[in-house]
């Protein structure tokens, strides 16, 4: 891509003014709203909902659904800004938040029709909570191995359904749930179908006790001959796995924002606790040993947050952006990993204790390299796509 003549290419971290404004109101609100919150929802391991009505009125639920849909009518890299705002303070608030954005809305905006699009994205602006649903118990990393089955019935679809993991389970109204509609055509069965909560045969099944997201709900979702009318098919019936594979490009850059939010998070916390503690006469931080690792930390996060901007603004410049946004997620989530665990040892035992912050930025990075596809995942779609550009 080559820029006007005279005009240089911004640089890859400066904000419009708009951005700028929106990134320091979700800090804001992340500092004032969600950090009081933080200790008790990891403790209990559940979302407080007072907080959904707050994410509307700050407009995080339509942060690029168009204004003729009730959103806010911003880019895709600005939903990319508040998921790394929101993991500064917590990773469960963010990834609630990243799921509606960054997969159930692509989902409706990029592949619905006009009637889905006009039915859905007005609720999914409005603070209905999106949810999207592909795992099974024998489909994760082959995700076009799912056997959940769909069959037209009358004039619409009768589900028959049990999905694993789903983020929001809980808390979304709006599902995008992957089946099969022909087992025998392989991925070309694939089909998405928007779900709506309270549909006759819907239920939420056993949340998940995990290690990290405490707070975010980590959920079975079950359809049993649940009805869903012909037109909330999400794209052509048969492209299902053209909606997942392109949902996911997008949502993996999102993954890739929570992991930099969550080493950013960590290391504010860690560059503060340097200057104060105090060994062998002096601050920890005045040790080069010190120095050194947090530099090397700093430079690591600066890193990841480059590959993330560069694919969400690519994203939104309408350019390719699957093998950037997978280098992405794959270098953002290691980076967190390292980078999170370098400040636990910082802290030296305190940060072994859930009194200091540490511990649970620590605990939510080790999700980045799982979900939205395995690092193996990522490492295969970079291998694939080089190799390709080789040949
Ligand atoms: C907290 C959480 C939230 C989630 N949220 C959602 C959600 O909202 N919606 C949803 O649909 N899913 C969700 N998931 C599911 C998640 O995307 C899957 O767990 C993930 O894709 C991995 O699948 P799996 O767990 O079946 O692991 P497996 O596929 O069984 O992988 C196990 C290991 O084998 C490796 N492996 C597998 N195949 C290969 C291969 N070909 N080459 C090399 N290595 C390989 C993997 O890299 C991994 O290390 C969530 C999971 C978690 C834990």
């Amino acid at each position: 891509m080559t820029s006007p003549p005279g005009l240089l290419p911004a640089p890859l971290t400066r904000l419009s003014d708009d951005e700028d404004m929106f990134r320091q109101a979700v800090r804001d609100f992340a500092e004032t709203e969600i950090a009081p919150l933080v200790h008790d929802m990891d403790a209990r391991g559940e979302f407080d909902r007072s907080l959904l009505p707050k994410f509307g009125e700050l407009g995080l639920f339509g942060i690029d659904i168009p204004d003729q849909f009730g959103g806010a009518g911003g880019s895709f890299f600005m939903s990319i800004l508040a998921v790394e705002e929101l993991a500064r303070v917590d990773a469960s608030t963010s990834v609630l938040v990243d799921v509606h954005n960054t997969l159930a809305v692509v989902a409706v905006k990029q592949f619905g029709d006009r009637a889905l699009q006009a039915k859905y994205l007005p609720r999914l602006a409005g603070g209905e909570v999106g949810a999207y649903a592909l795992s099974e118990a024998n489909s994760g990393s082959d995700a076009f191995a799912l056997e959940c089955r769909a069959e037209q019935r009358g004039g619409g679809w009768l589900l028959n359904v049990q999905k694993l993991w789903i983020t929001n389970g809980n808390e979304a109204d709006l599902f995008v749930v992957f089946a099969t509609v022909d087992p025998s055509k392989g991925y070309k069965g694939i089909t998405g179908f928007m779900v709506e909560r309270g549909s006759p045969g819907f239920t939420v099944g056993k949340k998940e006790d995990k290690l990290g997201l405490r707070a975010s709900s980590t959920t079975e979702l079950v359809l049993d001959s649940c009805e869903v009318p012909a037109g909330n098919v999400v794209g052509e019936i048969g492209t299902g796995y053209r909606v997942a594979i392109e949902t996911l490009n997008a949502g993996r850059i999102g993954i890739g924002a929570q992991m930099v939010g969550i080493a950013q998070g960590a290391l504010d916390a860690t560059l503060k606790y340097v200057g104060e503690r105090k060994q062998f006469g002096k601050a920890i931080g005045e040790f080069q040993g010190v120095q050194f690792q947090l530099a090397q930390a700093w430079t690591e996060l600066e890193a990841a947050r480059l590959l993330v901007y560069n694919a969400a603004r690519l994203r939104d410049a309408g350019q390719p952006h699957m093998l950037e946004g997978a280098m992405a997620k794959l270098y953002a989530s290691q980076a967190a990993e390292h980078v999170t665990s370098l400040c636990v040892d910082l802290y030296g035992g305190y940060g072994f204790t859930k009194e200091y912050p540490v511990e649970k930025y620590y605990r939510d990075a080790k999700i980045g390299t799982i979900y939205e596809g395995t690092s193996n995942m990522q490492l295969q779609t970079i291998a694939k796509a080089i190799l390709k550009t080789a040949s």
